[in-house]
């Protein structure tokens, strides 16, 4: 099959017809109510289409406090036609879905062409805060990007997105939202049949630097100029203010992109997929694959059966981004200056801010965790020391971190059980107690505000796996429950041991799949 050819080459007229009746439109629009900006602002960037008709839709996972959130009805989602609408099988008025286009670097090469093979942008809501926000398909069909895929998804996949990303959100981390995840009643062929889905995906866009990639390589300095003006209005309003916009447009994504991967770096994160087309320009987390948490810290944890090289391994991810940023600085060379020297050296300048922004996030992030209020002399060192004692012990990242407030509390016992080797955790502890308790706060208010940083639950692997394989066969019950452990990660509740730590030993290394 000839690769897909968007409208700006005149591949693409226009997608499928829609079938369903204005009867049913006003109905569609009672559930949910769309604008189509990004279509009608930039459709040299996307072709107009239709989700496939699910055969027998069920409702698996609604997320009650996100519709409210964004001013939807959570009963009339549950409603057959609400169904129908999460899946874009009935559309309503006003809508135009379309299968987004954008380039990507995938581990490292590039494809010019990847866009939404089997995703589609449904339209834009008007949240209660009044901030505009994606609502989006994943599953949901073949598109004129699908290339050799089917179109379709699983329902473990989508339900890992569901679960991870909610959990991340409640860990503060930006990222994109898990609407719903719908059963389509229908199989997909994998390394065996599986059930197939429709994840229901919220964010506050869809731009990547794959599109601005995409923009460049197609449209040329117009098509990028129109795109950073529509990035900069839906994100970066200070920046469309400033005197030279463009320049602010990628300070404020090197910042946003800074502060992102410094907050996954605290939580032992590991993304796994870190092509150009999964960096947003809005600086939130998206397209969760092949994701894991960390359980013993190690840098150099991959996930993914993929990753052979460990190019996105967990302590390159920082690199990662400032290798995607200036892949997104290079579409911009044009909107920076006149002249092509000048404009290369306005972006390396931007660029060359990553490494201190970074670190400063990633510094007063472990700071917190640390229970430091401010930074001193040798808090680098501390904070390093441990890290390394971490790593040279394999001891678990998210329990050692939460256990240390226990310490402030007058009991060491559960923080030196972690360890191996107690003598060298022993040392440390002093030199960071010592720190520590000569601030000015009492040490249990210490303690307490390092409880509001250091997860008690994280989506551990064995309990993700054990949710998904549940939810594959039928019974959503674990998914559910898991879904509400990690909801609330810093709440400490009885009961919850099991979901509290690392993986047994039985259950090997873990390999994650796209
Ligand atoms: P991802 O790994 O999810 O970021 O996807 C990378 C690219 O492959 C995107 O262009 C997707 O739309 C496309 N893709 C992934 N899975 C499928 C599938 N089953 N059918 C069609 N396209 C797919
Ligand atoms: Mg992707």
């Amino acid at each position: 099959m000839p690769p897909p050819r968007g409208r700006d080459t005149g591949g693409y007229v226009a997608g499928r017809p829609s079938p369903r009746s204005l009867g049913d439109m006003s109905l569609a629009a009672a559930v949910l109510q769309l604008d189509d900006r990004f279509a009608r602002e930039l459709p040299e960037l996307c072709v107009p289409w239709q989700a496939e008709p699910a055969p027998e839709p069920t409702l698996l996972a609604l997320n009650e406090p996100l519709a409210v959130e964004l001013g939807l009805d959570p009963e009339a989602l549950r409603t057959p036609e609400g169904v129908a609408v999460l899946l874009g099988n009935s559309v309503p008025p006003g809508a135009t879905p379309v299968a987004q286009a954008y380039a990507g670097n995938q581990f490292g090469g590039y494809s010019p062409r990847l866009g939404d093979g089997r995703a589609l942008l449904l339209g834009e809501v008007s949240d209660t805060a009044g901030r505009r926000r994606d609502v989006h398909l994943k599953g949901s069909g073949r598109t004129p990007f699908a290339r050799g895929g089917d179109g379709k998804a699983a329902v473990g996949p989508m339900l890992r997105e569901y679960v991870v990303s909610e959990a991340m959100h409640a860990l503060g981390i930006p990222t994109t939202r898990s609407l719903a995840v719908v059963a389509t009643g229908e199989e997909v062929m994998r390394e065996r049949m599986l059930p197939g889905a429709v994840l229901v995906r919220v964010a506050a866009s869809h731009l990547r630097v794959g599109t601005f990639q995409y923009a460049a390589a197609t449209g040329g300095t117009d098509l990028v100029r129109r795109l950073a003006d529509h990035a900069l209005s839906r994100h970066h309003t200070d920046a469309a203010a400033a005197d030279r916009p463009y320049e602010a447009l990628l300070d404020a994504v090197v910042e946003a992109q800074a502060r992102l991967v410094a907050a996954w770096m605290q939580v032992g994160f590991v993304h796994g997929v870190m092509n150009t087309d999964n960096t947003t320009i809005s600086g939130e987390t998206i397209d969760y694959g092949p994701c894991a948490f960390m359980d013993a810290f190690d840098p150099a944890t991959v996930f993914s059966s993929i990753d052979h090289g460990g190019r996105y391994a967990f302590g390159n991810q920082p690199a990662v981004v400032q290798w995607n940023l200036t892949r997104f600085a290079e579409t911009l060379l044009p909107l920076l200056a006149d002249d092509a020297d000048a404009a290369v050296e306005v972006a390396k300048e931007r660029l060359g801010t990553f490494a201190d922004r970074y670190n400063g996030h990633l510094a007063e992030g472990m700071r917190r965790k640390l229970g430091l209020a401010d930074g001193r002399e040798g808090d680098d060192q501390l904070i390093d020391d441990l890290l390394a004692m971490l790593h040279t012990q394999r001891v678990d990242m998210t329990s050692a971190f939460r256990s240390l407030s226990s310490v402030l509390r007058g009991d060491e016992a559960p923080a030196r059980a972690l360890f191996s080797d107690a003598a060298a955790f022993d040392r440390w502890c002093e030199r960071w107690r010592a720190r520590a308790t000569a601030q000015e706060l009492p040490p249990a208010s210490l303690a307490d505000g390092m409880d509001e940083v250091n997860p008690r639950y994280v989506p551990r692997n064995h309990q993700v796996e054990a949710a998904l394989d549940a939810a594959t066969e039928g019974d959503l019950e674990p998914f559910r429950r898991l879904v509400e452990v990690v909801s609330r990660p810093f709440e400490e509740r009885p009961g919850l041991e099991e979901y509290a730590g690392p993986a047994p030993e039985g259950f090997g290394r873990y390999v994650t799949y796209c």
